[in-house]
């Protein structure tokens, strides 16, 4: 079988930033075989791996990189029996729910729709969220409320490490808030190929997130009317990728929501107080964690929606999205970046810790 492997390979078009050199070399795998000979050809000519989804998570180096960009572009929906299988076997079906497994390469927000037109619950909030379905266990994809660790079962993937293909139960994959195993103990060494999802038939919508709540006022809305809502309210932020709005070259939130103990908070709401702040927005994460929004922290430290810094800047309707506003560079991002955590971490003693992934940069902090 012959792999199409392709050279020098402009990485910008690739991700939402629309920013970053090239891929030395780049394949776009379509089965699995394309994938395990992919990562052969790498290992033989001992070049460095970087696995890409969607691009949406991603500011990729204006050196672009010096290895083997792979795609995963592997496509395929199993619902019900057939997806089931893998999972009966394993242990791992849940009762009253309709298993349905999507391959890494499809889009996500298309997989959303086609699981609300069947009439599942459990993904509703996460609606409007781009890049691939292979990319969501990776940082635990989360919003509105609702994180994919709730309703993923298990997780295909090809083990670089043993060479072979394993099946992931939801407790191997240690979820927590935007993170997993694949971006953290393991990073690198899980090639995901598809996900497997315990949905509800008929089930409920989740509204349990404030923004959510106020849209329906009291109404109990069904998965239909809960997936236009959260499209609604993402896109007067902002948050949902529309080639005409000058908003939406970004890898969406920037930075994690910070999560502290109860002394560091009553720091914070010190220091608030101090510069004429009445509160600090929190929710308790459990007796001793609390989580800060971001935006408001950095809000707080002098940036503003619209903020601009050359050609990059911050999104005029969401404070926490860096936008490219034209021809930015990897490198402008990194600057205005590297200014708004030195500016949080001066006022609240707090260090931001970025969302997206940064691939190709050899030093983050020498771009100032
Ligand atoms: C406008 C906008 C809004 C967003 N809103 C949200 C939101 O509400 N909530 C949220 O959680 N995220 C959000 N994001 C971030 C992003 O969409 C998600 O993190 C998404 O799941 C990333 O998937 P991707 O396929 O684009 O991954 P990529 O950006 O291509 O890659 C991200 C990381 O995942 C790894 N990866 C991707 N695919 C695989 C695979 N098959 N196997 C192994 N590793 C893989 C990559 O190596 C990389 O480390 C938003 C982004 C944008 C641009």
């Amino acid at each position: 079988m012959s792999l199409d492997i392709q050279e020098s390979v402009p990485l910008a078009e690739f991700t939402t930033f629309k920013i970053g050199g090239e891929a030395r070399f780049f394949v776009s795998a379509q089965s699995e075989i394309e994938i395990i000979e992919a990562l052969r050809f790498a290992e033989k000519n001992k070049l460095e791996v970087f696995i890409l989804g969607g691009g949406s998570n991603l500011l990729i180096a204006d050196e672009g990189f010096d290895g083997l960009v792979l795609q995963i572009s592997l496509k395929g929906i199993l619902f019900g029996a057939e997806a089931s299988l893998p999972a009966i076997n394993n242990g791992l079906a849940r009762k009253n729910e309709t298993l349905v497994t999507a391959r890494a390469g499809e889009n996500w927000e298309e997989f959303v729709a086609f699981c609300i037109e069947k009439n599942l619950a459990g993904l509703e909030c996460l609606s409007g969220i781009p890049g691939f379905v292979g990319g969501t266990p990776v940082q635990n994809v989360g919003a509105y409320g609702q994180e994919v660790s709730e309703t993923i079962v298990s997780v295909r993937c090809f083990d670089r490490n043993a060479k072979k293909i394993v099946e992931m139960t939801n407790a191997e994959c240690e979820f927590a808030y935007r993170t997993s195993i694949f971006n953290t103990t393991y990073i690198n060494r899980f090639v995901v190929l598809g996900v497997t999802y315990a949905l509800k038939y008929d089930g409920e919508p989740k509204i349990v997130y404030k923004d959510l709540q106020n849209y329906f006022n009291g109404k109990k809305p069904n998965l239909q009317e809960t997936r236009h809502a959260v499209l609604n309210i993402r896109s007067d932020k902002s948050m949902v990728i529309n080639k005409n709005d000058p908003n939406s070259n970004s890898a969406g939130s920037f930075f994690k929501n910070p999560i502290v103990d109860l002394k560091k908070f009553a720091k914070i709401k010190q220091t608030a107080k101090n510069m004429g702040a009445s509160e600090v927005p929190s929710y308790s994460v459990n007796t001793n964690k609390i989580k800060i929004p971001a935006a408001w922290l950095i809000e707080k430290s002098g940036f503003y929606k619209g903020f601009l810094f050359g050609e990059v800047g911050i999104s005029t309707k969401h404070t926490l999205a860096i936008v490219n506003f034209g021809n930015a560079k990897a490198s402008d991002v990194i600057c205005l970046k590297n200014k708004i955590q030195r500016k949080v971490k001066e006022k609240f003693d707090v260090t931001l810790k970025p969302e997206p992934v940064f691939i190709g940069f050899k030093d983050l902090q020498k771009h100032d």
